[in-house]
């Protein structure tokens, strides 16, 4: 069984396709040199391996230990270098890599291989001691912290110490002899620290980095990070040993991190930072603040000529965004990574977009190249450009959007308040990978150094948060949890804005606004609907919401609730009127059916022609008003299919609940306040959710189905009159039986053929059913002999087919995910084995009835991407939700086309 992947020499047992056993890193630097891309060659061991050293308790694998010896042998013939060989050193690095990129979640070690006979053979080699002591420095630091658990800490106080004594700032400026000080120190602080001393073997060395490196694929770290971006079913992480290039060797070396276009805004360019003199970990670490890329084209223009050429090639072969890392050796280029890079939402938006037309990908690529998470993103607000902004800082605009908060200092306490539902922004010196969950509670993130590249700026635009980085002159002191920036001093808890797109730090909470949805964002939106099969409708109560939603690309709504213009303004008190009134003329109504002789009738007949008066008299009232929100609805979407749904809550919840408005609306309505406090009392139920709500409502008061019938149909025609076109669809909710359907369907369409007659005009219209009782589903093909289209009500088919109240479920639901009883909170992700059966159910049923039953999907499932994804697979013909989220689901619906 083979463990070890070798590439090198322009060939490589590996390719791209390979992720799963090689990790992301392993698999991509297996593809450059199969493509002849200058890669310093090494092997991988796979993933598998870690899978097996777990399984057996931390063990290798019988044969594992051949396997690398013999593929070390190989790679030291390929550089014609021995490990610990004075002469000839091979040093190399030992580097993570998971299938999918998790950046410095996992531990790498490099220069490995040096021991104190091999740093005499480099000084005498190169001549060049600096670099040998660095090296030695770094290696001895790395294995102690990364390998031994000897934390970085005891070494960073040392080298800090000597850079104080030699009166210089950075690394770099200390000289061969107080490096070669320093790497004594250090071994010093290792053996005090392991109890050990340093190794000197190099494949001891190598042994105990390989294990290093599978022990942290199960760090804390890892894990972490794991969990927040919901990485689940991998092997483990694979082992790259690959040979060592220097970018620390002089004036003629440095090392960069590049993007083959810019991460942030999409841009095509070449992108990217770089340090002169300096290795690997400097760029990320923000040690030093590094250089932007275009300038290593006035420093060394052959060598950026050669990056910008392999970028543009890389990019090409791989067809996406590539984030590389490089490292310049004595003028040479060598690159050491290349993966698909992190973006931010508006850069997807515009690389997906960008691409298309270059004809570097097609359509159905480039709507999977943007995240609904993503979308989501550019439809939150940003900061209001009028408002006054007291900037007492900048930096460098790591990752955009705006974030408003009060400060905190460490992870930790960004954790700890935002869970008391408080809005932090964390500010760091520089972040860390140990940081990520507090990066992830918080709104935005502050650093005082680092660059584009720094971990800060990467982790932040992965998450989407916004992030200003590097800011000069921010001094930061733990201690005292404060910073201040010039004369400004902000303490733990002030409040702070951000702006990630300038890289502003502003006193205060800053007003932010709606975003604008065009150029780009608007093109990508049309790419999608190309794609996609599903419509898309939106829930809109209102003709501001409907414009909205037209704007954001609706095609019609799939629920108007009615309930919500009962509230609006003083309609509220007819309403209530109406309510007073209903059981008493419902009681007379009964009474007069019932009575026995003309006496007995006569003496209802006067209390019953009352009550009709009141409840009529308020039905008169509401009229008029409900067909005049018809009629703003019906013109913002003229021309697209509007569902108005009946009355559906129970009566009481218009009534008010409180003593002193009960009195109020006694005195508003001319009645005693005991007939309101009993009719309050009287429509009190135990289970208002399966109480007399829905079409139950319209089968005691039939008069209010009425009005309302009338009041949509009225609207239509004098929307109809003014050239519009209309499309109604008027939606029955809350059927459990085709007799129940049936007998309110025949009330409208009565009242509606009087509307037609008094009018002598007609218009199409359609009458349908929400499905939201299981037992609708489960007769939906009786259902649809009455219905002309179904809407599945998700979130009380929910309700109803798991028994969990949606009021109430958040008490324990929480408990059932966490113990993995439901994988999501079902209100949230449409359960698809269980509700999602009744939904496909009723549709199959549905339409062997009724071939062109037209099925949709209302309620919070319609805009969630899973979900979407299912009501497209059972072939519905539409998703509606809310108008914010119509761009995401018209994202969705595309992605589940492809
Ligand atoms: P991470 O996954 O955290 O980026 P890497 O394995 O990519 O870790 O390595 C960390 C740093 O070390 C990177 O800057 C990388 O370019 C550098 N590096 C890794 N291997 C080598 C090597 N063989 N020669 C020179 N630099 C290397
Ligand atoms: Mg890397
Ligand atoms: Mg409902």
């Amino acid at each position: 069984e083979k463990r070890v992947y070798f590439f090198g020499n322009g060939k490589a047992e590996g390719n791209a396709k390979m992720k799963e056993l090689l990790g992301g890193k392993g698999a991509n630097l297996a593809e450059m040199t199969n493509l002849g891309v200058p890669v310093p060659p090494g092997f991988t061991i796979a993933t598998k391996v870690c899978g097996e050293y777990y399984k057996s308790g931390g063990k290798w694998p019988k044969g594992l230990a051949e396997e690398v010896a013999a593929n070390l042998a190989k790679l030291e013939k390929a550089m014609g270098m021995r490990l610990g060989d004075p002469e000839r050193p091979l040093l190399v690095s030992v580097r993570s890599g998971a299938a999918s990129s998790m950046p410095g979640m996992m531990d790498t070690v490099l220069n490995l291989g040096l021991n104190d006979d091999v740093i005499e053979g480099i000084i005498r080699k190169t001549g060049n001691p600096r670099f040998a002591w660095d090296i030695y420095r770094r290696f001895i630091d790395m294995f102690g912290d990364v390998v031994m658990g000897c934390d970085h800490e005891y070494f960073e106080e040392k080298i800090h110490a000597a850079k104080k004594k030699a009166g210089v700032e950075v690394d770099s400026e200390l000289s061969a002899e107080q490096l070669h000080a320093v790497v004594e120190e250090y071994k010093k602080v290792y053996k005090q620290h392991v109890g050990k001393m340093f190794p000197q073997d190099g494949m001891d060395q190598l042994k105990h980095a390989i294990d290093a490196v599978f022990g942290s694929w199960n760090g804390a770290r890892a894990v972490r990070y794991r969990e927040l971006n919901k990485i689940t079913g991998l092997l483990g992480t694979a082992v790259n040993v690959q040979a060592m290039v220097f970018g620390n060797m002089g004036e003629d070396c440095g090392t960069g991190v590049c993007f083959t276009r810019n991460p942030s805004t999409g841009q095509k360019e070449f992108y990217g930072e770089f340090l002169m003199n300096a290795q690997g970990e400097d760029v990320v670490a923000g040690i030093r603040t590094p250089i932007e890329l275009s300038k290593l084209n006035k420093v060394m223009p052959k060598a950026y000529k050669e990056l910008t050429r392999l970028m543009t090639r890389l990019e090409k072969h791989y067809k996406d965004m590539q984030d590389m890392e490089f490292t310049i050796q004595e003028k040479k280029l060598y690159i050491l990574q290349t993966r698909t890079g992190k973006r931010t939402a508006p850069a997807a938006v515009r690389i997906a977009v960008d691409m298309v037309n270059e004809r570097l990908i097609p359509k159905k690529d480039a709507v999977m190249r943007v995240t609904p998470d993503q979308l989501d993103q550019l439809l939150h607000p940003h900061f209001d450009a009028k408002a006054k902004r007291d900037v007492i800082a900048s930096g460098l605009p790591a990752s955009p959007g705006a974030a408003v908060g009060q400060v905190v200092f460490t992870a930790d306490t960004a954790e700890e308040w935002r869970d008391k539902g408080k809005k932090v922004i964390l500010v760091r010196k520089e972040t860390s990978p140990e940081d990520i969950g507090g990066m992830d509670a918080a709104e935005g993130i502050l650093t005082a150094f680092g660059g584009m590249t720094s971990h800060a700026a990467v982790v932040a635009r992965g998450m989407g948060k916004c992030c200003v980085a590097g800011v000069a002159g921010l001094n930061i002191d733990y201690v005292t949890k404060k910073f201040t920036t010039g004369k400004v001093t902000v303490k733990e808890g002030d409040w702070i804005s951000l702006d990630g797109s300038k890289g502003e730090v502003i006193k205060g909470q800053v007003p932010t606004v709606e975003p604008e949805l065009s150029g780009e964002f608007g093109k990508f939106m049309k790419i999608c609907d190309q794609i996609r099969t599903l419509g898309i409708r939106t829930n809109a109560d209102t003709p501001a919401d409907s414009k909205r939603a037209r704007d954001f690309g609706a095609e019609g709504i799939g629920l108007t609730r009615t309930e919500h213009m009962f509230f609006e303004g003083d309609r509220i008190w007819p309403v209530r009127q109406m309510i007073l009134a209903a059981d008493d003329y419902a009681a007379m109504l009964t009474n007069l059916d019932m009575a026995e002789n003309d006496k007995a009738r006569k003496a209802v007949e006067k209390e019953y022609s009352v009550a009709k008066k009141q409840f009529e008299g308020a039905l008169k009232q509401l009229l008029p008003l409900q067909r005049g929100d018809f009629e703003g609805i019906f013109t913002a979407m003229a021309g697209l299919p509007v569902t108005v749904r009946l009355l559906d809550p129970p009566l009481h919840e218009f009534l008010p609940q409180d003593a002193a408005s009960q009195a109020e609306m006694a005195r508003r309505l001319g009645v005693k306040p005991k007939v309101v406090q009993e009719k309050v009392a009287s429509l009190h139920e135990f289970n208002p959710m399966l109480g007399h709500r829905g079409c139950r409502l319209s089968i005691t008061y039939p008069a209010i189905a009425r009005m309302q019938g009338r009041a949509i149909i009225e609207a239509a025609l004098n929307v109809k009159k003014k050239g519009k076109k209309v499309l109604p669809e008027i939606m029955i909710p809350l059927v459990g039986t085709v007799a129940e359907l049936k007998i309110v369907k025949d009330d409208i369409v009565d009242e509606i053929n009087a509307v037609f007659k008094e009018r002598k005009a007609k218009i199409p219209y359609m009458v349908g059913t929400m499905i939201e009782v299981p037992r609708a589903a489960l007769t939906a093909d009786e259902i649809a002999t009455e219905a002309q289209f179904f809407s599945f009500g998700t979130n009380d088919l929910t309700q109803m087919t798991m028994g969990f109240s949606r009021d109430d479920a958040g008490k324990f639901l929480g408990e059932y995910v966490r113990k993995g009883i439901y994988k999501d909170d079902p209100f949230q992700k449409l359960d698809q084995t269980g509700v999602g059966k009744l939904v496909e159910m009723g549709t199959k049923l549905g339409r062997k009835v009724r071939k062109n039953l037209k099925v949709g999907i209302c309620g919070e499932h319609g805009g969630e991407p899973s979900s979407i994804e299912f009501c497209h697979r059972v072939g519905m013909n539409y998703v509606s939700c809310s108008p914010f989220r119509v761009p995401i689901a018209r994202l969705a619906a595309a992605q589940a086309a492809v």
